[in-house]
């Protein structure tokens, strides 16, 4: 049986201080939760972050990694740094790096990579712009989005990694995709990853919905047989939503 993940993005939100606040708030709140619970800030709060969730359910994770192990890269972090600081979760290719900070299929590509190779636990974002599924090309996207970022990514890595589908006009907008349309979205995701390294091994690949999702439409979600968690955006920042959407 695959376990359910349930991440929280928190994006460019909070201070250290806040931080240590919330993940003792959500700590108590998610110690039964069956799926597994992963909590993903900003770089500088991650050391604060490693400290407070120690004997909790929560796991540790970042918001992006680079792809090289060092050098002039300005204001980059390498996957051998996170690693140093026990993140053990990466989300690589959020729609919001795609589309404000150029990042590319290639590049979701080599992030992703370098996170396998020191061990961390990529969460690959793929999702179609809206302008993209108005003109039919939801699948077409989403396909081409996986075949670029498992390019040279072997089987053995795939327990590894998590797929998010997060259809990027969902995203922050209060605007959810029905249940139905993100099952049927991530049905299509599975398929590509069948061609690519066969039934079983797709099959154990957990993917994630992400889209203004929380508390109200976590259930039904997550009743989808495609969907195997959540990446959560703005409902991970308040710990009683973040907790009601892990405990779905
Ligand atoms: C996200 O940023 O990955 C996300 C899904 O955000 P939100 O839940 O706010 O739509």
């Amino acid at each position: 049986m695959k376990r359910p993940i349930i991440a929280g993005n928190w994006k460019m939100n909070y201070t250290q201080a806040k931080t240590k606040e919330l993940i003792k708030e959500i700590a108590p709140l998610v110690a039964d939760a069956q799926c597994e619970v992963v909590v993903c800030v900003p770089y500088t709060n991650i050391e604060v972050a490693r400290k407070a969730i120690r004997g909790t359910k929560i796991k540790l994770g970042a918001q992006n990694v680079h792809w090289a192990n060092s050098g002039a890269f300005t204001a980059e972090i390498s996957a051998e740094m996170l690693k140093e600081l026990k993140v053990e979760y990466v989300i690589v290719g959020h729609s919001e790096r795609r589309q404000y900070f150029g990042e590319t299929d290639e590049t979701v590509n080599a992030r992703a990579k370098a996170a396998l190779e020191y061990s961390l636990k990529p969460i690959i974002c793929v999702g179609e712009t809206l302008e993209e599924r108005e003109a039919g090309k939801t699948a077409e996207v989403v396909i081409r989005q996986i075949n670029a970022a498992f390019q040279d990514v072997d089987k053995t890595s795939l327990k590894r990694i998590v797929v998010a589908y997060e259809p990027v006009w969902a995203i922050g907008t209060g605007r959810t995709a029905t249940a139905q349309d993100a099952n049927d979205t991530i049905a299509v995701i599975r398929k590509a990853l069948r061609k690519l390294y066969g039934k079983t091994a797709a099959r154990a690949l957990r993917i994630q919905y992400g889209g203004s999702m929380n508390p109200k439409n976590a259930t039904e979600l997550m009743a989808q047989p495609e969907i195997d968690g959540g990446l959560i955006g703005g409902a991970s920042l308040k710990a009683e939503d973040f907790a009601k959407v892990v405990n779905y």
